[in-house]
């Protein structure tokens, strides 16, 4: 049994990093022994569908914390290492090394393996390629060529899928989306965003074709073909697959903890086992504001529910509460979503654009309640509506829909 306070960390990404060092910064004096099989010091992701890819940054991923950060924060940082099995009776995890290591607390912050659907001929598929990591980044980028012909087929139209599309597109490609829904981003967003973003790849000269189900990779004469169930095909010299995840949480059933697309905890982000706890992209949270189990796949939510541990283990009240946000880049556009809108059940445009730049938001409402706003080039609508939403205040509707009102937080709250 362990005899010592010592915070295990699985996972040494967005959400595992930031607990390690904000349990420092909240007192915890126990050990901390921060995981991940990863080789690499730990990196930001968000950048690897968008610098990271096309270029223009270095090649190089952006640390999440210099090397050094970890020595001096008394953070024992595993690299290369996977952990293998938890005994929960014993309170102890080993490695892929066979080491045993004790814990008082454990923390999973395993996010999320990229998926690559039952495709016909995948496995023997050429240049073929998912996102999600940062080696993932370095296969892609050593394949690509831009002097030589480079025809690029991209099954999955979220955001990954089109970022990935513009960057590789701003590297010279010929680039196809294939999405089976019948619309891109038909999963996160609404048909008005779906018919903007269609629209602005196509100005890029990015090919999106929709309605489109992959069934197969051939191959003749050297040629690959993707294939899709109405007969359609299209020649890949590259096939980047983004069509989702599947949460890491092999370890969550070992240890016996409740888990459901996720490991479901509660609002301090505890498992059904007292001293285990969840956080980020593994985690199926309650949200008090949405009143429902959500699991989120956002920098943010990583990085807030980290907070929320560190707070707790250092004997603290800290409830996770947040609103859901989330951002993404691709060309000039620069898209920032706060809250969560499906089940709207009316939605507001209001247009700021000036010149040729767009700028605009859509305000999600279902009945009086605002759940979310999709500002695109548009801060001040991200940050009035995170305040709305925050405020949970009844919006002023003809007012949010003129113009002449400036966006603010005392012009649009109903008085
Ligand atoms: C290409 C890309 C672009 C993105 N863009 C954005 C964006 O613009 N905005 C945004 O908000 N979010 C974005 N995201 C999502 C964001 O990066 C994730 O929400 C965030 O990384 C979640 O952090 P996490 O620590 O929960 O999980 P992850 O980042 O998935 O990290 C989990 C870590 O756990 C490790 N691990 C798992 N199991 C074990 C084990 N048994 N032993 C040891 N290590 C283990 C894995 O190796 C991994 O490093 C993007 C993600 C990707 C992939």
């Amino acid at each position: 049994m362990n005899e010592v306070e010592r915070c295990i960390i699985v996972g040494a990404s967005h959400a595992g990093v930031q607990l390690a060092f904000a349990l420092r910064t909240a007192g915890w004096n126990g050990d901390i022994v921060l995981y991940d099989r990863d080789p690499l010091l730990p990196y930001q992701r968000p950048p690897l569908s968008k610098t990271a890819l096309s270029g223009e940054g270095t090649m190089k991923l952006m640390p999440l914390k210099p090397e050094q950060a970890y020595t001096k924060a008394e953070i024992d940082l595993r690299l290369g290492c996977s952990v293998c099995a938890v005994n929960t009776a014993e309170q102890s995890v080993t490695d892929d090394g066979g080491r045993k290591t004790y814990y008082s607390h454990l923390v999973l912050a395993t996010g999320a393996r990229a998926i690559v659907p039952p495709i016909q001929g995948s496995e023997r598929a050429k240049n073929l390629f998912t996102l999600r990591d940062g080696q993932d980044v370095n296969r892609i980028r050593q394949t690509f060529n831009p002097l030589q012909s480079s025809r690029v087929v991209i099954i999955g139209a979220g955001y990954i899928g089109l970022e990935t599309a513009a960057s590789l597109k701003k590297m010279g490609a010929e680039v196809t989306v294939l999405e089976r829904e019948p619309r891109v981003l038909a999963r996160v967003t609404s048909p008005e965003m779906s018919a903007f973003f269609t629209e602005l790849h196509r100005n890029h000269g990015v090919h999106i074709a929709c309605s489109k189900n992959v069934t197969a990779i051939n191959e003749r004469e050297g040629v690959q073909q993707v294939c899709c169930a109405d007969g359609s095909a299209y020649t890949a010299d590259m096939i980047i697959v983004g069509v989702g995840v599947h949460v890491r949480q092999e370890l969550a059933k070992q240890c016996g903890l409740r888990v459901h697309n996720g490991v479901v905890t509660d609002s301090q982000c505890r498992s059904s086992v007292p001293n285990i706890f969840a956080i980020g992209d593994c985690s199926l949270h309650p949200n008090a504001q949405y009143q429902r189990f959500v699991r989120l796949e956002s920098v943010q939510n990583a990085v807030d529910q980290a907070k929320v541990v560190a707070e707790t283990l250092a004997g603290r009240c800290a409830r996770y509460e947040a609103i859901p946000w989330f951002w993404s880049d691709q060309y000039d556009i620069k898209l920032q979503i706060v809250g969560l809108a499906d089940g709207y059940d009316r939605v507001f445009f209001r247009d700021e654009s000036e010149g040729n730049t767009p700028s605009f938001s859509y305000w999600y409402f279902r009945g009086m309640q605002l759940l979310a706003v999709d500002a695109v080039n548009n801060a001040k609508a991200y940050v009035v509506g995170t305040k709305l939403l925050k405020s949970n205040a009844e919006v002023n509707l003809s007012r949010l829909q003129d113009l002449n009102t400036s966006l603010s937080l005392d012009a649009l709250i109903a008085s």
